[in-house]
């Protein structure tokens, strides 16, 4: 049962909005992420946690809070397609947009509505790996190709990635090209302060967590993030969450769904973030 999507109300401005986009075909090594958002809403609402975020707001009885269901995906770059068109649609509606993939070729469909919105759109990517190859294994469109197409688009004004672990020389090459701001995780320490200005994008791909945390990704990438440190960078931001998304979640891999959990758990923080706006004014 799905608690979230009972209102039958018209969306207003300031709801934030879940929508699933269950596509892998644009992931290199497994698949299984097209299963994710099925699986986040069963542990959502599987009754083993309440909805509540850690700043106490009952995600169970916000009104503002609406479950829109997956998209109907097709294949190849129409996939693509249709979820620009699905957000620019939804952003007429001046909501906030909170996709669950997929895997992380989503993102450059979703930032390419978003950008038309907000003129100096900013993205935080919490990641081990930059995605910013040119092309992979002949696809311009994987799912390690996302922020390289964003970037040379100029969709964005700032591109700051965090807990990269996995530079080769041809992404160095492109973290230098596209002027990408990189805390990578040698660099990390905790409590590290991350700033923006205006309107922010949050792509959370799961496998910045050391595998130890999360299990179930695709490419388990040793020496991440803890849970608690990406709580803290989401707890932490200070400026408008405009929309984000969490992919590479693949159910297949997991165990005991403890990394479906852990998805949970930053899909209601997420959320709270936007709802809650943490104290900044609106873009
Ligand atoms: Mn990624
Ligand atoms: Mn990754």
């Amino acid at each position: 049962m799905n608690r979230f999507d009972k209102a039958e109300t018209a969306l207003q401005p300031g709801m934030v909005a879940i929508l699933g986009l269950p596509s892998d075909e644009n992931s290199s090594f497994m698949s299984g992420p097209a299963l994710a958002p099925q699986k986040i809403r069963e542990v959502l609402h599987s009754g083993e946690g309440n909805l509540c975020a850690e700043n106490g707001l009952d995600l169970g009885s916000e009104p503002r809070l609406r479950d829109l269901g997956d998209l109907d995906l097709g294949q190849g770059s129409e996939a693509l397609e249709q979820i620009e068109a699905a957000v620019s649609d939804l952003l007429t509606h001046d909501v906030r947009l909170l996709s669950l993939g997929g895997d992380h070729a989503i993102t450059y469909p979703i930032v390419r509505a978003l950008a038309r919105k907000y003129e100096r759109l900013n993205v935080l990517h919490l990641d081990a790996h930059p995605d910013l190859y040119d092309e992979f294994e002949g696809s311009r469109i994987s799912h390690a190709c996302p922020f390289a197409r964003i970037m040379e688009e100029n969709l964005i004004g700032r591109l700051v990635q965090v807990g990269i672990r996995t530079l080769n020389p041809h992404q160095r090459a492109q973290v230098e090209r596209f002027g990408v701001e990189m805390i990578d995780m040698q660099k990390w320490t905790q409590g590290i302060e991350l700033e923006f200005q205006g309107p922010l994008y949050l792509s959370l791909d799961l496998d910045v967590l050391d595998p130890a945390f999360a299990p179930g990704v695709s490419h388990h990438a040793p020496g991440g993030l803890s849970t608690r440190d990406v709580l803290q960078i989401i707890q932490g931001l200070r400026a408008p969450l405009v929309g984000a998304d969490i992919v590479e979640l693949n159910p297949l891999r997991d165990w005991a769904d403890m990394t479906a959990m852990t998805a949970v758990k930053f899909l209601k923080e997420i959320a709270a973030c936007m709802l809650e706006s943490n104290g900044v004014t609106e873009p």
